[in-house]
């Protein structure tokens, strides 16, 4: 997973949707940006919104934001979740883009 800054890590992540994906398959863990791993049901995980066959996650215990691949064969079979990248969200300035983030999700 790369680390990234949490502006780089929004336009790594590329355009953005309202969560829809039905994620009750998908029962793993993943590698989360704070260097843990949660349990994605367990741990009811907040997904701030959609890309494509990814969702970008907010980590349960700190400021930590990851974006995490749906890894399926041929778009069946789930294989486990793969983290593309992460960030941490420190200062006004990155709170503000994580509210403008999870506001153009919503209205999408
Ligand atoms: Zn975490």
């Amino acid at each position: 997973m790369k680390m990234l800054s949490f502006k780089d890590f929004v336009a790594d992540f590329g355009k953005i949707t309202k969560h829809r994906m039905n994620m009750s398959m998908y029962d793993d863990n993943f590698q989360c940006a704070c260097g843990g791993e949660h349990w994605f049901q367990y741990h009811g995980i907040q997904i701030i919104g959609d890309g494509f066959y990814k969702v970008m996650v907010a980590c349960p215990k700190s400021n930590h934001v990851t974006s995490v691949k749906i890894k399926t064969r041929l778009g069946f079979g789930f294989r486990g979740f793969e983290s593309l990248a992460g960030a941490a969200v420190v200062g006004q300035e990155d709170e503000r883009l994580l509210a403008a983030t999870r506001a153009a999700a919503q209205l999408s």
